[in-house]
């Protein structure tokens, strides 16, 4: 039940991914400063929610944010500890890609700080307008609250909309869920998209006094616009969501670039690196593991549309149960998300990208 609600809909990867781990809040947070006024605030427990790893970088003059979170309480959170670091405005804020969980949260650092630019690849905004900002206010006035009436129906009798038992597990999970809808569709009835003010196509470079702040697309990956953030002086990397620990993402990815794309990105000379969710890395280890995951994910898809298969024979013969046991180990709700967050989306977004050329399919 759980699931099946959400698929036909497109805006749903947060979501989705909430509904898989379950938490209702947007969890605590931790502050920890990578060097001299650049600060990681990192949601725990990692893999936890969907919510972005934000970036924060105190400059001489200004800050500059790489990402912005999904709910406005949580981009509300993030700028009051900004406030408490540093006096000095928010110039910049950096959206690494389209996904919600890295821009709901613009309008809030809009209304904290009149002027402040929103940063986003050309492909990240075209997504944002085209496919985001008509789809949000049906999700949250139509959808959702469909959802939640739905749960709290199930919840009331026991029975499930198809007439199925309430299990206690299911019962756990709409229970779990339910809160999640509702701070959703609360916050984001009122919350504008802000889609970028400033675009990039291939690199930016920020000079802001004695700071050097590298904004580069380095080819196409968890999506077509994927930017990272490069401090080449203090050797620090914000990676976005090419880079997600401890189970990937893959939702309308581009898994044919997207190895090459983590080449170039451990071709950065850096000692930290912050993905987009999960806890700092301090070396390569965990993105050579992507590599190889997402390389045999593709390797299998393409032979078996090679072969001729359809989607659903090409699901029934990629075999990833080996990277199941790296990536998830025995939790279970673990080996579970490595299915619906990565194994499903990505068997999906490779195969009609080899069949359309596009991961979203025609
Ligand atoms: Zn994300």
């Amino acid at each position: 039940m759980a699931l099946g609600a959400f698929r036909g809909q497109f805006m749903v990867l947060p979501l989705l991914v909430l509904a898989t781990t379950a938490s209702a809040q947007s969890g605590p947070y931790q502050t920890k400063e990578l060097a001299p006024g650049v600060y990681a605030v990192l949601r725990e427990p990692p893999g936890r929610i969907s919510d972005s790893n934000v970036l924060v970088i105190i400059n001489d003059e200004d800050v500059v944010v790489v990402d912005a979170n999904i709910l406005p309480a949580s981009a509300s959170e993030v700028v009051a500890e900004i406030r408490r670091l540093t006096p000095k405005p928010v110039r910049y804020v950096v959206n690494t890609h389209w996904h919600s969980d890295h821009h709901y949260g613009n309008h809030v650092y809009q209304a904290a700080f009149p002027g402040v630019e929103f940063i986003q690849h050309v492909e990240t905004r075209r997504l944002v307008v085209e496919r985001d900002i008509p789809t949000l206010p049906k999700n949250v006035n139509t959808e959702y609250p469909a959802i939640i009436e739905r749960y709290k129906k199930a919840l009331a009798t026991g029975k499930t909309s198809t007439g199925a038992d309430v299990t206690p597990e299911l019962r756990k999970s709409v229970e779990e869920m339910l809160p999640i809808y509702q701070q959703f569709v609360d916050q984001m009835g009122k919350s504008p998209v802000v889609p970028g003010t400033l675009l990039v196509r291939d690199s930016l470079v920020l000079v802001r006094g004695e700071r050097t702040i590298v904004v580069k697309h380095l080819g196409r990956g968890n999506t077509p616009g994927d930017l990272v953030v490069h401090l080449p002086k203090e050797r620090i990397v914000a990676a976005g969501d090419l880079d997600v620990a401890p189970i990937p993402f893959s939702f309308y990815s581009h898994l044919g670039d997207w190895p090459t794309t983590l080449r170039n990105l451990k071709a950065l000379d850096v000692a930290t690196i912050m993905p987009g969710h999960g806890p700092l890395q301090t070396d390569w280890t965990y993105v050579d593991q992507l590599i190889a995951l997402i390389e045999s994910t593709w390797t299998q898809v393409k032979a078996a549309v090679d072969a001729g298969a359809d989607l659903e024979a090409t699901r029934k013969r990629v075999n990833l149960e080996a990277f199941r046991d790296r990536f998830a180990g025995t939790d279970e709700r673990r080996r579970s998300g490595f299915t619906s967050l990565f194994v499903t989306p990505a068997v999906e977004s490779a195969f009609n990208e080899l069949k359309t050329g596009t991961p979203f399919g025609k």
